[in-house]
């Protein structure tokens, strides 16, 4: 697009975007998430070069170790994978400017909760609703 050089709107005195403490907190909370994502990447990738198939097991033969290791190496990845999914997801409202806003009702999700719980799509009213339907459907 040409749209750099149509710069007649008053660009030219510099004002400096200023950020709510709201958007200067989801700055904050994108670069946690930043660094979270690599953590988990890491250590992802570590837990890949332990795999089981790659350790030496004592000569018992014990098949059923071996099988429980596996599963459970494949279930923390998928945990792993999980979360690594809501982190890019996160990052991605972030960028989008859609971050903090409740999936459910469309209000702004407090501050606090976001900060404890980045990856968190709905307000604290709409998770508790969401958590009680759920134990409905259980049962
Ligand atoms: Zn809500």
């Amino acid at each position: 697009m040409t749209d750099k050089h149509v710069s007649t709107h008053k660009s030219s005195n510099k004002k400096k975007i200023n950020l709510s403490p709201r958007q200067q907190k989801i700055q904050e909370i994108k670069k946690k998430l930043l660094s979270q994502r690599k953590e988990l990447l890491l250590g992802a990738l570590e837990a890949l070069n332990e795999l089981p198939g790659q350790t030496v097991f004592p000569d018992l033969g014990d098949q059923a170790t071996a099988e429980i290791d596996r599963n459970f190496m494949l279930r923390l990845k998928g945990r792993e994978q999980k979360l690594l999914k809501k982190i890019d997801e996160a990052i991605e409202r972030i960028e989008q400017g859609t971050f903090g806003i409740c999936d459910r009702c469309g209000q702004e999700i407090n501050i606090k909760r976001l900060e404890a719980r980045p990856v968190t799509t709905m307000c604290i009213d709409c998770k508790t609703l969401q958590e009680e339907e759920e134990k409905l459907m259980e049962t």
